[in-house]
């Protein structure tokens, strides 16, 4: 029987528990043996009863769980071959040769460069006697399939990671919530968002919400976005609006890459404005907590359709990741995925941020 493990990596976010539910139940379902792999990397690294058996039961009720119930780390050993050496050691006395990895475009990049490596692990494996011959002559190729799980959205090739509109949700019910009191005091509030490279949460959240400026990475403001700011605010107060809300991203700068601060963006409403102005970092509310119902449904069809593609992939196939566009479930090409994201962040880095828009753009309209 074959034997497919799923694991948690990177960044936490809700509906990753709602994934490995169904890796794991459509292994089963598929007559193969269901194995999860805990704490990321390192239960991969560390192998034993960090790499456990799983059973149809063992993932009741993990669809409206947050978080990721198997655990996930950041895992140094990994990034070097020794780490890698040791976890196909692990994955070969369980018998495991395909790994469904949740996570983001870090543990995506370590997943395949995992399988690139694969048969030279083998080799040494063999070459230094800890496993014989005959023993990995099953164990030939590693299968890996990505699942994108971030509340960023900050994968190219898919119109949502797995958590994003979890995380949106819980940003909107707690600028609902400032908006209220701020409406009493006719204050005004700038609340920090996540969201280090991508603005796809503050962009949201400002759409939905109605923020009065929202500032993220790819399209810092013009040159003189203090004055600008500061006369948008002052026209829809004088249009009667009792509240303000701004909102940045917490990788938002200037042209110059330099960081905008929210207590920067405070000040100058304090001072330049008039308003009684206060700070909110919502911090890690936004990852926390049940996911919302699309994040489940993501998880549990992009779950069934990874352990499908785990048992039509070839030795050939690239390693697939698995995607939604315009509402369909989609196998992309994982490296071309990493590929086009590291892009954008790198645009951005080098100041480029027509292209990085562009980059935006493309991964939505593809
Ligand atoms: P995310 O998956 O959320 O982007 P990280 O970038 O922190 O998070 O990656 C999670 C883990 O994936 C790392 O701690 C490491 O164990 C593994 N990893 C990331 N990049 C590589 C790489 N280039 N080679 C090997 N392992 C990697």
């Amino acid at each position: 029987k074959k034997k497919i493990a799923v694991m948690t990596s990177g960044g936490d976010s809700p509906g990753m528990s709602g994934a490995v539910r169904a890796v794991i139940r459509q292994t089963i379902a598929s007559g193969c043996v269901a194995y999860a792999v805990y704490e990321g990397y390192q239960g991969l690294v560390d192998g034993g009863e960090m790499i456990k058996q799983m059973q149809w039961e063992d993932v009741r009720g993990w669809l409206s769980e947050g978080g990721t119930l198997i655990g996930t780390a950041r895992c140094m050993d990994f990034h070097e071959r020794a780490g890698r050496l040791k976890a196909a050691n692990n994955m070969i006395e369980k018998g495991i040769d395909a790994l469904v990895i949740c996570g983001g475009d870090g543990s995506l990049t370590g997943a395949d460069r995992f399988r690139s490596e694969w048969p030279s692990l083998v080799e040494e494996l063999v070459a230094t006697g800890k496993r014989r011959e005959e023993e990995v002559k099953p164990f030939k190729h590693l299968n890996i399939v990505g699942l994108v799980g971030s509340i960023d959205n900050d994968l190219s090739s898919t119109d949502a990671t797995i958590g994003c509109y979890s995380s949106l949700d819980r940003i909107c019910n707690a600028i609902d919530t400032i908006d209220s009191t701020a409406f009493s005091h006719q204050r005004a509030f700038v609340i920090e968002v996540m969201g280090r490279h991508c603005g796809w949460l503050a962009l949201m959240a400002g759409v939905s919400c109605g923020a009065d400026f929202v500032f993220i990475p790819e399209n810092p403001p013009s040159e003189n976005w203090e004055d600008e700011m500061c006369s948008v605010i002052k026209k829809h107060r004088e249009l009667g609006k009792r509240k303000t809300t701004v909102i940045v991203a917490e990788g938002a700068h200037d042209q110059e890459l330099h960081p905008i601060s929210p207590s920067r963006v405070k000040d100058l409403l304090s001072k330049r404005v008039g308003l009684d102005t206060r700070v909110t970092t919502l911090g890690h509310v936004q990852r926390g907590g049940p996911p919302a119902a699309y994040d489940r449904m993501l998880a549990t069809l992009q779950g069934v359709e990874a352990v499908k593609a785990v048992l039509e992939a070839t030795p050939e196939t690239p390693s697939p990741v698995i995607c939604i566009v315009e509402n369909k479930i989609v196998r992309k090409n994982l490296m071309e995925a990493v590929k086009l994201t590291k892009q954008v962040a790198a645009d951005i880095e080098s100041k480029n941020f027509k292209k990085a828009m562009e980059g935006r753009d493309a991964e939505f309209s593809e």
